[in-house]
């Protein structure tokens, strides 16, 4: 039963949450694996992976162009002209540093589906700021500094797919019906 005004997202989507190196080395997987799945998300893809230096670049090189103002997509064909036009750069330092990061450890890869999964993991995870991530999310309740804050979580439904097919192969993804999916969806 639905009222109007009470209705948010309906739609089916996909986010890619990564638990980051200090996340693993914390101790923190069951942790955060937890909280996706006691909110009643379907987990289709799950794995311990060491992130490839070139895959870390992929991810990164959006994210410091937003972090430096500017709205890119890049795709993995982009990256060698866009690194080799960043060198020496202010936004390479910050590249460098998010790419030796991630790559410092194994990450937990992880692929969520549901209901408005991707706004909701968002604000289950929390702000980027750990010290400003509300108590109750996993950033406000686990980490300091935003540097180290744990986990992603996907920015968009497309992104979210996006991400899905960049960190997993074919095969490592499993669809199935969770037993409880009526208890969950009237
Ligand atoms: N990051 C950082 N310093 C910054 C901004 C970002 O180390 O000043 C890192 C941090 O790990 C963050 C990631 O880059 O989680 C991606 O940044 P984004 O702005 O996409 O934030 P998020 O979506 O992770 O909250």
């Amino acid at each position: 039963i639905f009222l109007p005004h009470l209705v948010a997202s309906m739609e089916v989507e996909e986010s890619y949450i990564m638990i980051k190196p200090d996340g693993v080395q914390r101790g923190l997987v069951g942790e955060i694996i937890s909280r996706f799945e006691k909110k009643g998300f379907k987990l289709k893809g799950l794995k311990l992976f060491e992130c490839p230096k070139e895959l870390a670049e992929v991810c990164f090189l959006s994210t410091g162009f937003r972090n430096f103002g500017y709205s890119v997509h890049v795709e993995i064909e982009d990256c060698v002209v866009l690194k080799r036009a960043l060198q020496g750069s202010e936004l390479q330092a910050f590249l460098s540093q998010l790419i030796s990061y991630i790559t410092s450890g194994p990450v937990v890869c992880m692929a969520w589906e549901g209901v408005g999964v991707v706004a909701s993991a968002r604000k289950l995870i929390g702000a980027t700021n750990p010290l400003q991530a509300e108590p109750g999310t996993i950033r406000g309740d686990l980490a300091v500094q935003t540097g180290r804050n744990v986990v992603h979580g996907s920015d968009s439904p497309e992104n979210g797919k996006r991400e899905i097919a960049l960190w997993f192969k074919e095969g490592e993804l499993t669809d199935w019906t969770p037993v409880q999916a009526p208890w969950l969806i009237e």
